[in-house]
Protein backbone atom coordinates (compact mmCIF):
# COMPACT_ATOMS: atom_id res chain seq x y z
CA UNK A 1 0.00 0.00 0.00
CA UNK A 2 3.22 2.60 0.93
CA UNK A 3 4.61 1.88 -2.10
CA UNK A 4 1.67 2.32 -4.60
CA UNK A 5 1.10 5.42 -2.76
CA UNK A 6 4.57 7.05 -3.58
CA UNK A 7 4.24 6.20 -6.88
CA UNK A 8 0.90 7.68 -6.82
CA UNK A 9 2.60 10.87 -5.51
CA UNK A 10 5.17 10.62 -7.89
CA UNK A 11 2.77 10.46 -10.68
CA UNK A 12 1.54 13.14 -9.48
CA UNK A 13 4.68 15.28 -8.74
CA UNK A 14 5.28 14.42 -12.45
CA UNK A 15 2.15 15.93 -14.13
CA UNK A 16 2.38 18.93 -11.85
CA UNK A 17 5.69 19.55 -13.72
CA UNK A 18 4.41 18.82 -16.76
CA UNK A 19 1.36 20.90 -17.00
CA UNK A 20 2.93 23.78 -15.44
CA UNK A 21 5.42 23.64 -18.50
CA UNK A 22 3.08 22.92 -21.38
CA UNK A 23 0.69 25.75 -19.39
CA UNK A 24 3.09 28.39 -19.15
CA UNK A 25 6.00 30.57 -20.88
CA UNK A 26 8.76 32.87 -20.56
CA UNK A 27 8.94 35.96 -22.23
CA UNK A 28 11.60 38.46 -22.29
CA UNK A 29 12.08 42.43 -23.03
CA UNK A 30 15.35 44.22 -23.15
CA UNK A 31 15.98 47.60 -23.60
CA UNK A 32 17.00 47.23 -27.47
CA UNK A 33 12.91 46.87 -27.78
CA UNK A 34 12.33 43.29 -28.48
CA UNK A 35 10.95 39.82 -26.98
CA UNK A 36 12.78 36.71 -27.06
CA UNK A 37 9.39 34.92 -28.75
CA UNK A 38 7.43 35.55 -31.90
CA UNK A 39 5.09 33.31 -31.22
CA UNK A 40 3.82 31.57 -28.34
CA UNK A 41 1.47 28.19 -28.54
CA UNK A 42 -1.29 27.16 -25.88
CA UNK A 43 -2.56 24.01 -25.65
CA UNK A 44 -6.19 23.54 -25.54
CA UNK A 45 -6.03 21.15 -22.76
CA UNK A 46 -4.87 23.85 -20.47
CA UNK A 47 -7.41 25.32 -18.74
CA UNK A 48 -5.64 28.47 -17.93
CA UNK A 49 -2.23 29.81 -19.25
CA UNK A 50 0.34 32.10 -18.26
CA UNK A 51 2.68 34.40 -19.70
CA UNK A 52 5.51 35.47 -17.07
CA UNK A 53 7.45 38.51 -18.58
CA UNK A 54 10.45 39.40 -17.47
CA UNK A 55 12.29 42.97 -18.37
CA UNK A 56 16.27 41.74 -18.58
CA UNK A 57 17.16 45.82 -19.69
CA UNK A 58 18.19 47.93 -17.44
CA UNK A 59 16.18 50.87 -18.35
CA UNK A 60 13.37 52.68 -16.48
CA UNK A 61 9.61 51.97 -17.32
CA UNK A 62 8.80 55.15 -17.95
CA UNK A 63 11.22 55.05 -20.84
CA UNK A 64 11.49 51.73 -22.16
CA UNK A 65 9.06 49.87 -20.56
CA UNK A 66 7.13 46.56 -21.34
CA UNK A 67 4.22 44.66 -20.93
CA UNK A 68 2.50 42.10 -22.99
CA UNK A 69 -1.44 42.68 -24.10
CA UNK A 70 -3.34 39.84 -25.68
CA UNK A 71 -5.86 40.59 -28.53
CA UNK A 72 -7.33 39.47 -32.30
CA UNK A 73 -4.65 40.46 -34.25
CA UNK A 74 -7.02 42.76 -36.10
CA UNK A 75 -7.65 44.46 -33.17
CA UNK A 76 -4.30 44.78 -32.03
CA UNK A 77 -2.65 48.29 -33.50
CA UNK A 78 -6.26 50.14 -32.57
CA UNK A 79 -6.17 48.62 -29.13
CA UNK A 80 -2.41 49.94 -28.92
CA UNK A 81 -2.95 53.29 -30.17
CA UNK A 82 -5.99 53.59 -27.77
CA UNK A 83 -3.70 52.33 -24.91
CA UNK A 84 -1.10 55.31 -25.90
CA UNK A 85 -4.42 57.58 -24.86
CA UNK A 86 -4.62 56.04 -21.79
CA UNK A 87 -1.25 56.38 -20.35
CA UNK A 88 1.27 54.87 -17.84
CA UNK A 89 -0.79 54.65 -15.34
CA UNK A 90 -3.40 52.43 -16.74
CA UNK A 91 -0.63 50.26 -18.25
CA UNK A 92 -0.75 51.86 -21.78
CA UNK A 93 -4.25 49.81 -21.98
CA UNK A 94 -7.33 51.51 -22.06
CA UNK A 95 -9.84 50.56 -19.21
CA UNK A 96 -12.30 48.36 -20.03
CA UNK A 97 -11.21 47.87 -23.27
CA UNK A 98 -13.32 44.65 -24.11
CA UNK A 99 -10.92 43.89 -27.09
CA UNK A 100 -7.96 43.04 -25.02
CA UNK A 101 -7.99 39.39 -23.96
CA UNK A 102 -5.44 39.77 -21.23
CA UNK A 103 -2.62 42.38 -19.92
CA UNK A 104 0.10 42.70 -17.94
CA UNK A 105 1.38 45.69 -16.03
CA UNK A 106 4.16 47.69 -17.78
CA UNK A 107 7.70 46.73 -16.41
CA UNK A 108 10.93 48.62 -15.91
CA UNK A 109 14.51 46.99 -16.21
CA UNK A 110 14.89 43.98 -13.61
CA UNK A 111 11.56 43.57 -12.89
CA UNK A 112 8.98 40.82 -14.28
CA UNK A 113 5.14 40.29 -13.98
CA UNK A 114 3.33 37.70 -15.09
CA UNK A 115 -0.61 37.06 -16.74
CA UNK A 116 -2.80 34.65 -16.79
CA UNK A 117 -5.87 34.11 -18.85
CA UNK A 118 -8.28 31.66 -19.51
CA UNK A 119 -7.83 29.59 -23.05
CA UNK A 120 -11.43 29.17 -23.29
CA UNK A 121 -11.11 32.98 -24.22
CA UNK A 122 -9.28 31.58 -27.52
CA UNK A 123 -10.97 30.58 -30.28
CA UNK A 124 -9.20 27.60 -31.77
CA UNK A 125 -7.75 28.72 -35.27
CA UNK A 126 -8.38 32.34 -34.28
CA UNK A 127 -5.88 34.78 -35.35
CA UNK A 128 -4.12 36.67 -31.97
CA UNK A 129 -1.67 38.59 -31.10
CA UNK A 130 0.95 39.49 -28.34
CA UNK A 131 2.21 42.50 -28.08
CA UNK A 132 3.84 45.77 -26.25
CA UNK A 133 1.30 48.67 -25.80
CA UNK A 134 4.29 50.96 -24.68
CA UNK A 135 3.99 53.92 -27.38
CA UNK A 136 5.92 53.15 -30.40
CA UNK A 137 6.77 49.45 -29.18
CA UNK A 138 4.14 47.44 -31.12
CA UNK A 139 6.04 47.49 -34.43
CA UNK A 140 9.17 45.86 -33.00
CA UNK A 141 7.14 43.91 -30.06
CA UNK A 142 4.74 41.60 -31.66
CA UNK A 143 4.07 37.87 -32.05
CA UNK A 144 1.39 35.48 -32.57
CA UNK A 145 -0.45 33.83 -30.36
CA UNK A 146 -1.56 30.30 -31.12
CA UNK A 147 -3.94 27.69 -29.78
CA UNK A 148 -3.50 24.53 -30.41
ZN1 LIG B 1 7.84 47.61 -24.67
Amino acid sequence: MKKYLVILGFLLFTQQIFAADECSVELTGNDQMKYNLTEINVPKSCEEYTINLSHIGKMPRQSMGHNVVISKTADKMSVATDGIAAGLDNEYVKVGDDRVIAFSKVIGGGEKTSVTFKTADLQAGGDYSFFCSFPGHVALMSGKVVIK
